[in-house]
């Protein structure tokens, strides 16, 4: 079999790899790529953007793909499920009106209410001056939020009724988060547009939601659904701040591990039944076809309350790097089933004991600008101690470059948290590219 996978992060790496590990998968085509798509045995990359469905759906059926697995909510909020299903061709993620649960947090928290999802008190406003009038009245410490995707830049935790303010403000003067109807600008000297950076539909309102401040430890899980059945996966935990002790601005993440023990047993049984199910159960009512991942972010209070933050279209980046190499059943076996809405005959996911930890190596700036272009050297090293080195920014420019804010995601299994941290780390040590940055403290709040 063949599949399509489309995207170009870390995260996309991780699927290929994983997809590959099975027998039935003799190639995968990753589109557009990066450097460690573009090398791995039996994967090929393809030069097509993201937001270029006509060309996929050629390539899918000329190529006679399987299954095409969508990796970011760009193209998923865009409608790609619903443009390669029209040609008949498979494809794992959610139909663009059930993208609509990552595209908009305001349609997201009206679905939660509707379904009785556990989540943080909010209001809606598409007027700045109501909203500010809300934040006076609520108080501080309290969360502004903008509507539609912000590739991370859309949600502001403001300590003071001020900073809310100017936040409310600035949401509204650049228009942040406004809905996408249409693709990014091709850029003339690439022919891969930029996948984040969509265009806003000049026609849609600027939206807010204001949220309760909500305190605890932050968890991810991922499931895997047909839009009937929902089948999870380990939980998850990973560190958005680009600091240690969890400082500084937000990025993408900045690594991740598998298992969360935050997440016991008995939690993971809540969030399936409290959030999963009641989520997939409120689609299917509203008769969204939705066949792919359905990702809770989630917040822990101390006293193991539980309520949902955000939900997201696709595989966590880099949740999935920490999750999928601890996967023992056949991923496209799992992804098929979505597809073909059987996953409630599949028997239960098989999962190596121990842990994994997965930590992302950056370029000296990020989240803000970076320099492009550095050598990387040292891959095969941190591969022979074990490790996977799963690429995100990185390209071929005679050698390996870099090419993106993060870089690598170095990623090792160990019997425990601990030992998978110290395999990790050691990988990471033989890696060099100038100005690499990287945290030294994932996996620690699963240590302590
Ligand atoms: P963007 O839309 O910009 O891509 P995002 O989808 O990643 O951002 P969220 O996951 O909703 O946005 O929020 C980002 C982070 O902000 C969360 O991981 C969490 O740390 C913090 N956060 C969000 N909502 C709340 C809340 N109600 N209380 C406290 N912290 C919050």
């Amino acid at each position: 079999m063949k599949i399509l996978v489309v995207g170009n992060g870390g995260r996309e790496h991780a699927l290929a790899w994983k997809l590959l590990q099975s027998p039935q998968v003799e190639q995968v085509f990753v589109a557009p790529g990066n450097g460690g798509t573009a090398i791995m045995e039996k994967c090929q990359n393809v030069p097509l953007a993201v937001d270029d469905f006509a060309g996929i759906g050629n390539f899918a059926q000329e190529n006679s793909i399987s299954l095409v697995v969508v990796g970011p909510e760009v193209p998923l909020a865009l409608g790609i499920t619903d443009a390669l299903q029209s040609q008949n061709i498979p494809v794992f993620g959610p139909s663009k009106a059930g993208a609509q649960i990552e595209a908009s947090k305001a349609w997201a928290k009206a679905l939660m209410e509707e379904a009785g999802i556990p989540t943080a008190k909010s209001a809606t406003f598409t007027d700045a001056e109501a909203a500010k009038a809300y934040v006076t009245q609520q108080g501080a410490p309290i969360v502004v939020k903008a509507d539609g995707l912000a590739a991370g830049k859309g949600v502001i935790v403001a300590q003071t009724v001020e900073e809310a303010q100017t936040a409310i403000t600035a949401i509204f003067k650049e228009g942040i988060g406004k809905s996408i109807t249409q693709s990014p600008v091709p850029n003339p000297q690439s022919p891969i547009p930029n996948p984040q950076s969509p265009i806003p539909n000049p026609q849609s309102p600027v939206t807010v939601v204001i949220e309760e401040c909500l305190i605890g430890e932050e968890a991810s899980v991922l499931a895997l659904t047909d839009g009937v059945t929902i089948r999870p996966l380990i939980p998850a935990q990973d560190h958005k701040r680009i600091g240690e002790g969890d400082t500084g601005p937000n990025t993408g993440g900045m690594g991740a591990y598998a298992p969360a023990p935050l997440v016991t047993p008995s939690l993971m049984e809540r969030i399936e039944r409290e959030v999963l199910e009641r989520a997939i159960a409120t689609l299917k009512k509203r008769q969204i076809d939705y066949r792919g991942v359905l990702y809770a972010g989630l917040m822990i209070s101390p006293q193991s309350e539980l309520k949902v933050l955000e939900f997201n279209c696709r595989f966590g980046d880099p949740e999935t790097q920490a999750v999928l190499p601890l996967l023992e059943t056949p991923l496209e076996e799992l992804m098929l089933a979505c597809v073909e809405q059987r996953l409630s005959e599949m028997p239960p996911i098989r999962w190596k004991s121990g842990a994994c930890v997965c930590v992302v190596m950056s370029s000296a700036g990020y989240p803000g600008d970076y320099p492009k272009g550095k050598e990387i050297t040292g891959i095969s090293q941190a591969e022979s101690t074990g490790a996977v080195v799963f690429h995100a920014g990185t390209k071929f420019d005679q050698t390996l470059v870099t090419d993106g804010g993060r870089v690598l995601g170095v990623t090792a299994v160990g019997e425990n948290i601990n030992s998978a941290k110290a395999l990790a780390y050691t990988a990471v040590d033989k890696i060099q590219f100038a100005g690499a940055y990287y945290r030294r403290d994932i996996g620690d709040k699963a240590i302590a």
